[in-house]
């Protein structure tokens, strides 16, 4: 699992391979002049220090020499670099040269950076792209089982999370180590006795160092945690305090207190001694080790065999650039793992396939002719009981049918499953005799108006809202849509008219305004079919009028399922199935069931009366 996940990872960084490429490249330029640039700061030194004819000597003296080690031959090379005739002519040339190595590596060390930020951020940017995507493709009962909120931060932070990864993990796993190489051939070809005992005593001491830290870290936690107990103790002696007095306990409560304070204090001193004592151990193993290279080395030096002065100071300074990407190498799986766990939570999205698509063959539906039929139908959600069970209905083309029942019974449930926002789990519905499994998802919601009791609307202008989902709309479709919406008056009432910007949600609107543009949405599209699901949410009289004429007109020539709330609803009905449980119990009329002394009786009495 977690080798294919950053396998996956790093494909998804090689999509943006040329820009990889250039800052791989920047990067190996930039590796070679940071050698560079320490290589020719230890001849600065050297210059500076050393008698300039002893200088020249050592170099005619190399001239003369017949083979020349790798070390030597790099100071003959650098020196005729810079030697000229007078010191203060070589030391005018190496100033010179440091300036430019030091500029070019850090116009390297930008262009790396600038072109693996390029990937960084277009990573983040097709990742959330991608997401997005995929949410909208998703089917409803995806949604049913995430948060919002954990959804939204995947996009934000997890995102965010795996690009500070990325950069990090490149850097660190590429440029670092080669820097190391590179440092520590060189370190090798000055001197590869001191080379081998830094390598063998480097890794041990930094061992050391980092298990030391790391305990001195799991200790002072533990204290930590402890603290936390006594100081609880500490709020809970005060704040009963009333009690003390009433029962003349003071002294008795001092002294339990001066306990647990005195308690305290060792704690936290004994942190604190943890604490400080990390900087000194790093530092006293660090300074033992460098004296310990510092003997062996300056030994070699003062006998005037083998090492010379200059060797050895370029060698500490290698030695000392390599502290940093040591460091920074052993913290790079902490990054890698906040990296993966983000990679993972996002990946997870991506993977989950949408449930409701359509067939290879899926037939296109452009009208609605006959009736809608529910086959023994049964539902549950995931792994829940039935919802619906074994429900047969038949929606004839222009009738409308009343769904009622109590809250719980089902009625939103068989609704969604009309546009297919869920699928079946037993039986079949179909449109004219097309099983809504075969139909193209989008022939299929294009027949369809749903209006629900949540009015859904966007931050955008009343037009938008009103247009949304069509193309090519103009003022001659949306305002008569409002009109028969009765939201003309309001909206022209609006400070910008059409074009006022609604605010989230339609926060600026009131109840039965946003119900009326969310009607107004549906006249707009015109569908034969019509799902309705009428609010229940108290609307003031004269607002209630006005949403029942929109509704009127909406509903006018359509075939409607309508999950009915009002009294001219139900008694208008051409038919009403009254769900109780998720099971049909009883169709007919307003009057043919009104006869009967059932269900429909009953919940009539209690809801609609
Ligand atoms: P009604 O519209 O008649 O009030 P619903 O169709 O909303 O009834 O709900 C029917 C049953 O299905 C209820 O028990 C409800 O808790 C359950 N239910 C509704 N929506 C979901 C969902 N998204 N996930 C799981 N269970 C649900």
């Amino acid at each position: 699992m977690q080798e294919s996940l950053y396998k996956r990872m790093f494909k998804l960084v090689l999509q943006d391979w040329p820009y990889l490429l250039l800052s791989t490249l920047a990067a190996l330029v930039y590796v070679v002049l940071n050698s560079a640039s320490i290589w020719l700061t230890a001849s600065l030194i050297n210059n500076i220090l050393m008698d300039f004819q002893q200088l020249l000597a050592d170099h005619s003296q190399l001239t003369g020499k017949g083979t020349l080690t790798l070390n030597e031959k790099l100071k003959y090379w650098t020196n005729g670099l810079i030697l000229r005739e007078t010191p203060h002519e070589t030391l005018k040339v190496l100033c010179v040269y440091i300036m430019g190595v030091f500029l070019t590596k850090n116009v390297f060390l930008y262009m790396k950076n600038y072109f693996m930020t390029l990937v960084q951020y277009h990573l983040i940017t097709e990742l959330r792209n991608r997401l997005y995507k995929h949410f909208n493709a998703l089917s409803f009962s995806y949604f049913d089982q995430k948060k919002t909120g954990e959804l939204t931060s995947i996009v934000i932070n997890d995102v965010a999370n795996l690009r500070r990864t990325l950069g990090i993990s490149f850097h660190q796993l590429l440029v670092e180590p080669i820097n190391l190489l590179t440092f520590t051939l060189l370190l090798f070809v000055i001197s590869w006795k001191l080379a081998l005992l830094s390598i063998i005593i480097l890794p041990l001491a930094g061992l050391t160092i980092l298990s030391i830290g790391r305990s001195i870290r799991r200790k002072s936690k533990r204290t930590a945690a402890m603290i936390a107990g006594i100081t609880n103790i500490i709020t809970e002696t005060l704040s009963s305090i009333r009690v003390v007095k009433a029962f003349a306990m003071e002294e008795y409560e001092v002294q339990r207190f001066f306990k647990e304070t005195h308690h305290y204090f060792q704690l936290i001193f004994r942190r604190a001694k943890l604490r400080l004592l990390a900087s000194p151990i790093t530092e006293t193993l660090g300074v033992t080790i460098g004296v310990l290279l510092l003997w062996v080395g300056g030994i070699e030096v003062l006998s005037g065999e083998g090492l010379s002065s200059e060797d050895f100071l370029r060698f500490i300074l290698l030695l000392f650039a390599m502290m940093t990407p040591l460091r920074k190498l052993s913290k790079v799986n902490i990054a890698l793992q906040t990296g993966a766990a983000s990679a993972e939570r996002i990946f997870s999205i991506l993977d989950t396939p949408p449930t409701i698509v359509d067939k290879a063959d899926a037939v296109k539906i452009d009208s609605f002719k006959e009736k809608i039929s529910f086959h023994n139908v049964s539902f549950r959600y995931e792994s829940d009981d039935k919802v619906l069970k074994d429900i047969s209905f038949e929606i004839e083309k222009g009738s409308i049918v009343a769904l009622v029942g109590s809250s719980g019974a089902g009625k939103s449930t068989l609704a969604d499953l009309i546009p297919r926002f869920y699928d079946v789990n037993n039986g079949g519905i179909t449109v004219d005799g097309h099983d809504v499994r075969d139909l193209s998802l989008n022939s299929l919601r294009r027949l369809m108006g749903v209006v629900t009791q949540e009015t859904i609307l966007f931050n955008d202008t009343v037009r938008a809202n009103i247009a949304y989902g069509q193309k090519d709309v103009n003022d001659d479709q949306v305002i008569p849509a409002a009109k028969a919406a009765n939201a003309l008056e309001f909206i022209n009432n609006l400070s910008d008219g059409f074009d006022t910007v609604i605010g989230e949600k339609g926060i600026k609107l009131s109840g039965g305004q946003r119900q009326r543009l969310a009607i107004a949405r549906a006249i707009m599209k015109n569908p034969p079919i019509l799902i309705l699901d009428e609010a229940t949410s108290a609307l003031d009289t004269e607002s209630e009028r006005l949403v029942q004429k929109a509704l009127e007109t909406l509903m006018a020539n359509r075939t409607v399922l309508v999950i009915a709330h009002r009294l001219s609803t139900v008694t208008n009905a051409n038919k009403i199935i009254l769900l109780d449980k998720g099971e049909i119990k009883e169709v007919g009329t307003h009057n043919e069931l009104m006869k009967k002394d059932g269900l429909y009786n009953n919940l009539y009495n209690i809801q609609f009366s």
